[in-house]
């Protein structure tokens, strides 16, 4: 009997060791939970495509200029395989939206930058096919400027950029493109013959896309302050945010039970 009754007792557990061994056995199941969690999430960013910075992108209005009477309209070049290779260093697409024509006789020979403006969505930059231009704040006759670009949100190109060579002068659409993005001409590391922002007297131009940076003669180069500098532009817009990743949701997820687990620890 005296057995038997302490056998009995044994088997009444201290209210205050249930508790612990329920604790116990929580912890134990969210370390699990967790740790099963880190491996999902390791694979899933070990398949994710390599890019160093989120993916962003800017959003370019172009305009044919035409005349009055909508005849004589600028010539129009995208030179859509350099501009994407050239700013991919920055990991910014450009997004075009479809070519529209305007008629306007003064804008096709435009002697002051400022008429062009920033038309219509001021988060949208615009794009002004010209055929020349002769101001980009201060005059400098017709027949010199490539083209023109700034901050406010705009730039454009004139009919010189396709008299340079039989392919073009294929870096001015994404040199202009620099100039709205915030970057000038001796700043954040520009000033060498490979330099994307290099003035054009100075700049080596490429002719061949297998020559834009990082490839053959790394030419069109962006430095890591112009990278930096162009993402801050309100002018770019963050693509991936809008879409969360599988992976960004699951270690969201994880974080979460991370401070779950944490608050409980403290409560104990
Ligand atoms: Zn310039």
């Amino acid at each position: 009997m005296k057995t038997l009754r302490l056998s009995a007792v044994r088997v009444i557990t201290p209210r205050s060791e249930v508790i612990r061994n329920h604790a116990r056995k929580l912890k134990s199941a969210l370390r699990r939970v967790l740790e099963a969690g880190a491996v999902i999430a390791a694979t899933a960013f070990a398949s994710a495509p390599a890019h160093a910075l989120p993916v962003m992108q800017v959003t370019i209005q172009p305009w044919q200029v035409c005349d009055d009477a909508g005849n004589n309209c600028a010539v129009t070049n995208l030179f859509n395989a350099f501009t994407q290779k050239i700013w991919a260093q920055a990991d910014i697409i450009v997004n075009f939206l479809a070519i529209q024509q305007v008629n306007s006789s003064a804008r096709l020979n435009e002697t002051n930058f400022s008429d062009l403006g920033n038309v219509g969505d001021a988060s949208i930059i615009d794009l002004w096919f010209v055929n020349d231009l002769s101001d980009c704040g201060g005059n400098y006759g017709f027949g010199s400027l490539y083209g023109c670009g700034t901050s406010g949100g705009w730039f454009a190109m004139t009919k010189w950029v396709y008299d340079f060579s039989p392919i073009g002068r294929v870096d001015t659409l994404s040199h202009e493109l620099g100039h709205v993005l915030g970057l000038g001409h001796n700043d954040f590391g520009a000033g060498g013959a490979d330099n994307l922002l290099t003035s054009g007297g100075s700049r080596s131009i490429a002719q061949d896309l297998g020559d834009v940076n990082p490839d053959g003669l790394g030419l069109e180069k962006l430095t890591a302050q112009q990278i930096a500098e162009a993402r801050s532009s309100d002018f770019v817009s963050d693509v991936t945010n809008s879409v969360p990743e599988p992976g960004t949701l699951l270690l969201a997820a994880l974080a979460l039970l991370g401070a779950r687990l944490t608050r409980r620890k403290a409560v104990a």
